[in-house]
């Protein structure tokens, strides 16, 4: 399986990265499934990074095979969502573009994809994936709330776009983007994250 996550999502989110421009197709980057994180286990912070921020992103499981999707039929292609976060090495993904180098040091390291025990049926949660919202606190504070009809590309358009160049298969995931609030974590934080009002996530960060 592969982690497909989208970049620049949500308009808030940009004007608190860098301030510029959306772009004109959805922007997507890979990480390995050595990047999992699961069962709410803790998260280590790693040794070689001083500044590992949060972005918590509404996660969608492809449940089919398909290439070059269009977008009035992607919704056939899942079912279930979850909740995850795109951890990310923030200085040195900032020295990467500084630089102009590829970002996968500070996005695709081990454990820097942390997703929820569950998945939910869309039918469960009785919304569309365009409804959906969801919330995230850092030690009890709220830090982001999502709300997918403010995404800039909506799930059916990233999934129509991504498909154009890579074969989805049952199980990739697709980590959407990651609204406003974003910041870094701390030895003894505590993530909870709830999808429309249901718990989904909770670790601890180490
Ligand atoms: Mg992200």
């Amino acid at each position: 399986m592969k982690i497909i996550c989208i970049g620049r999502n949500y308009t808030e989110h940009i004007r608190e990265f860098d301030g510029g421009e959306p772009s004109r197709e959805p922007i997507f980057f890979l990480k390995p499934d050595t990047a999992l994180l699961r069962n709410n286990d803790p998260f280590y912070i790693p040794s070689f990074s001083r500044e590992v921020h949060y972005e918590t992103e509404l996660v969608v499981k492809i449940n089919r095979v398909g290439k070059c999707i269009a977008e009035r039929f992607a919704y056939r292609y899942y079912e279930e969502v979850g909740l995850g976060i795109d951890f990310t090495a923030r200085d040195l993904q900032r020295e990467a573009m500084a630089a102009g180098l590829p970002w996968e040091p500070s996005k695709a390291f081990d454990y820097s994809a942390a997703i929820s025990p569950n998945f939910v049926k869309l039918s469960d949660l009785g919304a569309g994936i365009d409804d959906l919202s969801f919330e995230m606190t850092l030690n009890g504070q709220l830090r982001q709330r999502g709300e997918c009809a403010r995404m800039i590309f909506s799930v059916d358009r990233i999934i129509s776009a991504v498909s154009r160049f890579m074969t989805l298969r049952m199980g990739d995931l697709i980590f959407t983007g990651t609204p406003a609030g974003v910041g870094p974590v701390a030895h003894g934080d505590v993530v909870r994250a709830t999808l429309m009002g249901r718990p989904m996530l909770e670790f601890e960060i180490r």
